[in-house]
């Protein structure tokens, strides 16, 4: 079972097309990665998928089309957009931005709250060592979890990830993936957006490179970290490991 195809999607702003026929596919349970270069339209993708850009072509989320799905409503059925900047609220603590994640849940009447809040601290311990902390006094490690952390507060089953590695400590970037890796060992199925191809094709099952709005390249992620273009542009003179 596919957790989410796109084909033929294209997507502009206003008259200026960004994405021309892309199709791709996450399956049940994987991590898929969209590595490109700046600009490639990656971004764009994920807002189309989640419904906050319009599209043409055809979406389908566990065998279901979204096209007459609202955003909410993508959000309520567990497809949930951790966006690059992580717009979290500053002046608001790590405890009220979780409490945010859980709003469309809470909104259908689902009250378990403090269960799903102790999953999250579950699996990032530092998250409730900061609990009553603006989120503007974050580390950007810290800052990424708790991205990451709100978004399961909304009980995700195809979770959107925009350069999860962005602006980190190489360090921390392993854990972030490290952690990618559990979430999509306890179901959760994942798509990533990243620069660093590197860190993003170690954790994926299947990738594709994104460039000037179209799909150049697909295929396992192990596969792709072998292929010499990938290897020059993306991955650097280093051997893939
Ligand atoms: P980056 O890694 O820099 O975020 P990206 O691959 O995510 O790059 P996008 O942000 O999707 O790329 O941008 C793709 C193209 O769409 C770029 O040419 C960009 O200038 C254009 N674009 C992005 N946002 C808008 C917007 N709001 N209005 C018009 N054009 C936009």
């Amino acid at each position: 079972m596919n957790a989410l195809e796109a084909r033929n999607l294209t997507v502009g702003y206003g008259k200026a097309v960004v994405l021309r026929d892309i199709g791709i596919e996450v399956k049940e349970g994987s991590i898929v990665s969209l590595v490109g270069p700046n600009g490639a339209g990656k971004t764009t993708l994920l807002l189309a998928l989640t419904g906050l850009l319009p599209s043409t072509g055809a979406i389908s989320y566990f065998g279901e089309p979204l096209a007459t799905v609202s955003v909410e409503d993508r959000v309520a059925r567990g497809l949930c957009l951790v966006p690059e900047r992580r717009e979290l609220f500053g002046d608001m603590s790590v405890a009220d931005n979780l409490e945010l994640g859980n709003f469309s849940r809470w909104v259908r009447g689902e009250r378990d709250t403090k269960k799903t809040m102790a999953e999250v601290f579950d699996r990032f311990p530092r998250l409730r060592e900061r609990l009553d902390k603006h989120a503007s006094t974050l580390s950007g490690g810290e800052r990424q979890m708790l991205a990451l952390g709100r978004a399961l507060m909304a009980r995700p089953r195809l979770l959107l990830l925009d350069e999860p590695s962005l602006g980190l400590a190489p360090l921390i970037v392993r854990e972030i993936f490290r952690i990618i890796s559990h979430l999509r060992d306890g179901g959760v199925s994942l798509l990533v957006v990243e620069q660093n191809a590197r860190a993003a094709l170690e954790v994926s099952d299947y990738a594709y490179v994104l460039e000037n709005g179209s799909i150049s390249l697909q295929g396992p992620a192990k596969e792709l970290a072998g292929n010499p273009k990938v290897i020059d542009t993306y991955l650097g003179r280093r051997k893939a490991n």
